[in-house]
Order: structure tokens, then sequence, then C-alpha cells
């Protein structure tokens, strides 16, 4: 891959990063014990104080709780997938499929600049885990 290439997915992938971090902030605490890892910040109710506190708007703080659960997750990996490819730019190995060694086709790349594996690969490696 040509240094051009490669500076342009470096910077798509700092930007992608920088976007997570920003959305992860709104409704994520960072972990301070655990590098790159966030919690999503349960809703605190004051029932106690306020006993005339609105029920449904309970319910509906602790849906979107739950409905972010599993964003956070997916952000999380995201961002290290993120972190990995940096590091492969900067190791020189970024664009070659992990499986295979065969360099990933860069419309591939383009559409998911973190991907460390060819389409072929990705495909077998997700049917083996699931
Ligand atoms: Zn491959």
């Amino acid at each position: 891959m040509n240094t051009n290439d490669l500076q342009k997915f470096k910077v798509k992938l700092e930007n992608t990063k920088k976007n997570l971090n920003e959305a992860l902030r709104t409704f994520a605490n960072k972990d301070p014990l655990v590098r790159g890892d966030w919690d999503t910040r349960y809703p605190e109710f004051k029932r106690e104080e306020d006993p005339n506190v609105d029920m449904e708007e309970e319910a509906s703080e602790v849906e979107a709780y739950v409905t972010r659960l599993p964003i956070e997750h997916s952000y999380e990996l995201r961002i290290q997938a993120i972190d990995k490819a940096l590091l492969k730019i900067a190791d020189n190995t970024y664009g070659i499929c992990l499986k295979c060694d065969k360099p990933i086709p860069l419309k591939r790349l383009e559409a998911y600049p973190e991907a460390d594996k060819c389409l072929d690969c990705q495909k077998k490696f997700t049917t083996e885990n699931s």
C-alpha cells in the first residue's frame, strides 16, 4: 500500500475513533481502572427524596440503559479494532489479512478501515465462531 493510502486510512481511523469516543461520552463513563473500557451510566433514582418521582420516566430511563449496553459494547470493540489497525499502520503491516497474509482489497478497507481479514477469511472466521 502506498503512503498516501496509508495516511488516508490513518486519518479515517483516527476520526472514527474520536467520533466513537464522543458518542460513548454522552451516555457512559470511562472506567478509570481499565483502559478503553466504558461503563454505561445507570440512571440514578432519588425515590426516597422525592416520592412524586415519575414512574414512567424511571421505566424509560432503565429501558434506555438496557438499550445502550450493547451499543457501548459494540463501540468498545470497534475502538479496540481501530487501535489494532493504527498499530499496524505504525508497524507497516496494515491492510494485510491476518489469516492468509494476502493484501485486503482497498475497496473493503474503504468500507471498513479497521478490517484485519480479507472478506473470504472473515466469512470463514464468522462461520467458525458462530
Ligand atoms: Zn484472508
